[in-house]
């Protein structure tokens, strides 16, 4: 294989110039599916974000403010296309850095261009609107951005992230401050590269990669970021509202899951399995909206936990590059936290395992995928978002226990329902606790459009398809007395 990097990765991108970080020091990012090293990137500190959040000062106060609507969205699609151009590019990137397999890796190049294309598309039909008043009144709304924005990005999904957030704060006309994660961040550098070529001007995006403890935290903390959109774990989140909340900043949270699927007696079970399986073990299972919690009613649990076992061992899990079903996870330290759960699992029925292939050296995070049956609602690995590939089996009797037993942890993020009764579909739809529910599918092909976020412990705000626009921008209200 040539290599797939085809620009210098060991740099921020702070107004349109790729600079070393302040610090002079790097950070190793490691192949997972094989432990060695990619390459050194920027460990970008304090004074990369500082330098970087004043870059996009100047671009919002400069040429890319004043742009207007209908230019940011020929950028953004002409991104769109040069994303394209590159998808296999782009998918060869993430699968080295993510461990994701190719043909997940592509399907995420190929999101991020459609993310490009739908913001490129919407950034000029965004409208205020007139609002009726006293006598004497006109009243109208406009929608303006919050000025520069803040994205902490994870290492599980990098390009749909960076889409999702950056593509509608910057077709909204935000200047943005993109912090990747540090185990995976070439094709937010590979992004920004594009960017450029398709000529967003210098300063409108940012990219300063470091550790979260660092970079991440002058980011949530600094007094010039007007919105932050973070997407990670829980306990991360909280961090960034606290540190934003000291400056009163409005934040997106787009936290983990752990999203049901509801299977019922009169379900089309051919077409629920691929779901109920996919859903589980897509990246490894470290995908936010992961389904890891398979309800089923009773009268067809056997037949579904017998033909979802199969499916489990036709599994085979091994390096990014071989396109398997499964890669790895993203280093060793996700291995042990998955490890630590299947451990807290040892008193339950395992229905069905992956397998991992001689290919897969010891030096790869690799883990056998995972399903377990009979499992108590109670259990811990029913109520604790895992991030890797296990799910658990749950049997239940009535609609009503299902949705007790959906509604059961802290988490609301995604939730599907597999029947063919209308009226069921429709309460559970309404019952569910829950930011997106699925009725006969799950996911709908990722769905660029449909808006994406959570309740309780999976985060507040939401992004993607237009509702995304609203957040990256502020109403302001214009009322003049003309008498
Ligand atoms: P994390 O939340 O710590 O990291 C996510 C991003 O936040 C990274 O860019 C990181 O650098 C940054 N960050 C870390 N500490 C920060 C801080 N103090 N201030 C600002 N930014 C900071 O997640 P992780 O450590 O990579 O993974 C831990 C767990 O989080 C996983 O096991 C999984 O359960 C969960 N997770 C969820 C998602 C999701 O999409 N919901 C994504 C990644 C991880």
């Amino acid at each position: 294989m040539s290599n797939p990097l085809w620009f210098n990765p060991g740099r921020c991108l702070i107004g349109g110039d790729w600079k070393a970080p302040v610090s002079a020091q790097s950070l190793t990012l490691v192949n997972p599916s094989d432990g060695s090293e990619i390459c050194q990137i920027a460990r970008g500190t304090e004074p990369d974000i500082d330098a970087a959040v004043q870059a996009a000062q100047t671009a919002r106060n400069g040429g890319w403010g004043r742009m207007t609507a209908l230019e940011r969205g020929r950028i953004l699609t002409r991104l769109g296309q040069l994303v394209l151009d590159r998808v296999d590019d782009l998918a060869q990137l993430e699968a080295m850095d993510v461990g994701k397999p190719l043909t997940q890796a592509r399907a995420d190049a190929v999101a991020l261009a459609r993310y490009c294309e739908f913001y490129g598309g919407a950034a000029d039909k965004v409208m205020g609107e007139t609002i009726p008043y006293l006598d004497g009144y006109t009243v109208y709304t406009l929608r303006e951005p919050h000025g520069v924005t803040g994205h902490i990005v994870p290492w599980n999904y990098p390009m749909q992230i960076i889409g999702r957030s950056v593509g509608a704060a910057l077709a909204m006309g935000n200047a943005c401050v993109l912090k990747p994660a540090e185990e995976a961040c070439l094709t937010a550098l590979a992004f920004a590269h594009l960017a450029l070529d398709a000529g967003l001007p210098p300063g409108a995006l940012n990219v300063v990669p470091g550790l979260g403890a660092e970079a991440g935290a002058a980011l949530s903390s600094h007094p010039g970021i007007d919105h932050i959109s973070f997407t990670g774990s829980v306990a991360t989140g909280a961090l960034v509202q606290q540190a934003a909340g000291k400056n009163v900043v409005p934040v997106t949270l787009e936290l983990g899951g752990k999203s049901p699927q509801l299977v019922f007696d009169d379900a089309d079970l051919d077409a629920a399995l691929p779901f109920l399986v996919n859903a589980g073990i897509q990246n490894a299972g470290q995908t936010c909206s992961a389904s890891s919690r398979i309800l089923v009613q009773r009268g067809v649990y056997e037949q579904v936990k017998s033909r979802m076992a199969e499916a489990y061992r036709q599994l085979t899990v091994g390096p990014a590059m071989q396109d398997l079903r499964v890669g790895p996870l993203i280093s060793d330290r996700q291995k042990q936290i998955v490890g630590g759960f299947l451990e807290k699992g040892a008193d339950l029925t395992v229905a069905g395992q992956g397998q991992i292939v001689d290919s897969a050296t010891e030096a790869g995070a690799y883990v056998q995928p995972t399903l377990f049956a009979d499992v108590p609602p109670d259990h811990v690995l029913a109520r604790d978002e895992i991030f890797g590939p296990v799910q658990v089996l749950i049997p239940f009797e009535t609609e009503e226990q299902a949705l007790t037993i959906a509604n059961n942890t802290d988490y609301g993020l995604v939730a599907s329902v597999w029947t063919r009764d209308g009226g069921r579909q429709m309460r559970l739809a309404k019952g569910l606790k829950s930011g997106q529910v699925f009725i006969n599918n799950y996911g709908a092909g990722g769905g660029v459009e449909l808006p994406f976020g959570g309740v309780g412990k999976s985060g507040h705000g939401r992004e993607k398809g237009f509702e995304a626009l609203y957040g990256f921008s502020q109403l302001k209200t214009v009322a003049a007395y003309h008498g």
